[in-house]
């Protein structure tokens, strides 16, 4: 595949991927397009070598694999890892708001969002729903308006001239969307509105009455090719679906030799407790059905490494000092190491010393990152993982800017690049421990 084709699928995924929900919904019809069939998570499984499976759980994290020829246990499982949520506003169960004769509704900050860039933006609003049919049943459904419904305005500068020093966003009071003008006193109901989006998007769900959602706002500006030489790729959410769309495009393209797997997380933003999180059980309980045995399980996780792929923060021409002077990662520079001492990144010098070689072997450049010493340090699922399951794990990342923001900022060749390298530790031959 080339950088341009890969960066054209990555643009198309990233403007699907408006939730968790529907990044993995993209997820998914990649993945059975490629042959890639839905495992019951109630029924048995009974894999056999070659089978190339995948689960859901909560509908916003997903688990992939490719049963190997070679016996997992024993050659190891080659897993990446990456999460499928970002920051962003979600709406509150009773959200209408009557404020001046304009219709709002009230949001909860989802996660470590830089709330600035969310204003003047032309919002859209997507998620899950439950419904209720004429028989009473409960069902669920996916959501996505995909036009411009709401905007929150800035406070004009003549109105609180202390903005560009000073200016402060209250999440309870400053950010609520507009969606309308409201002329009477009479309230919209929200749960009608999504009734009506839901026969739009699904006329035969049967939707008698919308019991309750998880929706986000989302910035409805597409995705975009940006720089004199497009050298960078603007999005909401990069943080993190392009290590998603990285990994499952490594995955796609393994040579299905050996046992490999994706696993896309959901609350990594949160701290990923929940069923569907990292902390959850969903990624050892494959395992171990993957297993068969405990004792088989156990020489699993011996001869296992998982990369977990999160970005990095890019060093900022702005800013630059705030990156240490020898570990500033440059866009396009290549995907990025991540090392911190107090274990806030799984990598260890076997792991890293492995992804160099295999970096090395595909001619893709690498670069470090460690946090200044006098700041504090982010985290990912990489930790979390290798706590929960005893699997040695590198923390990799390409590094971005603005992370946390509405539009993110990364470098056009580092995304493909990162593909390189992961389809690389897929199909690698050897063994994932040192000799
Ligand atoms: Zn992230």
């Amino acid at each position: 595949m080339t950088p341009q084709q890969f960066n054209s699928d990555l643009l198309a995924f990233l403007t699907e991927a408006t939730t968790p929900f529907h990044a993995v919904a993209a997820l998914v019809g990649r993945l059975e397009a490629a042959g890639f069939t839905r495992l019951p998570a109630e029924g048995e499984w009974n894999l056999q070598p070659g089978q190339c499976c995948y689960l859901t759980r909560n509908d916003s994290s997903l688990l992939a694999f490719i049963v190997g020829s070679e016996s997992a246990p024993e050659t190891g499982m080659r897993m990446v890892g990456a999460h499928t949520d970002s920051p962003c506003l979600m709406v509150k169960p009773s959200p209408e708001k009557q404020r001046s004769g304009y219709f709002q509704l009230g949001v909860e900050v989802y996660g470590g969002a830089l709330l600035n860039p969310w204003f003047d933006r032309d919002l859209s609003l997507a998620g899950r729903v439950s419904f209720a049919d004429s028989a009473g049943a409960l069902h669920t459904a996916l959501v996505d308006f995909r036009r411009p419904l709401a905007v929150i305005p800035s406070l004009a500068i003549h109105l609180d001239r202390e903005a560009n020093q000073s200016r402060s966003i209250n999440p309870q009071t400053d950010i609520l969307p507009i969606l309308a003008l409201q002329a009477d006193t009479s309230v919209p109901d929200f749960r009608s509105l999504l009734r009506q989006r839901l026969l739009e998007e699904h006329p035969d769900c049967g939707v008698e009455r919308v019991l309750d959602y998880e929706l986000c706002f989302y910035d409805s500006q597409r995705p975009a090719l940006v720089g004199l030489r497009e050298e960078f790729v603007a999005s909401a959410r990069l943080d993190n679906l392009l290590s998603c769309f990285a990994g499952l495009q490594a995955l796609l393209q393994s040579d299905r030799r050996r046992s490999c797997l994706l696993v896309c997380n959901d609350h990594e933003e949160v701290g990923s407790q929940s069923s569907s999180g990292a902390q959850g059980p969903m990624l050892l309980s494959t395992l171990r059905r993957i297993a068969g045995t405990e004792e088989r399980l156990g020489q699993l996780v011996q001869n296992s490494m998982m990369i977990s792929a999160d970005n990095a923060h890019g060093i900022h021409p702005n800013y630059a000092d705030k990156h240490d002077d020898n570990h500033g990662p440059r866009l396009n520079g290549g995907p990025v190491i991540k090392v911190n001492a107090n274990q806030r990144y799984a990598t260890n010098a076997e792991t890293a010393g492995l992804y160099r070689l295999l970096a090395a072997q595909e001619e893709v450049p690498v670069q470090s990152f460690v946090v200044r010493s006098d700041m504090g340090c982010g985290s990912t699922i990489g930790p979390i993982t290798a706590g929960g399951t005893g699997i040695r794990t590198l923390d990799i990342g390409v590094p971005t800017f603005a992370m946390h923001s509405i539009r993110e900022l990364a470098g056009s060749e580092d995304a493909c690049n990162l593909g390189r390298v992961l389809r690389r530790f897929y199909n690698h031959p050897g063994s994932l421990a040192p000799a």
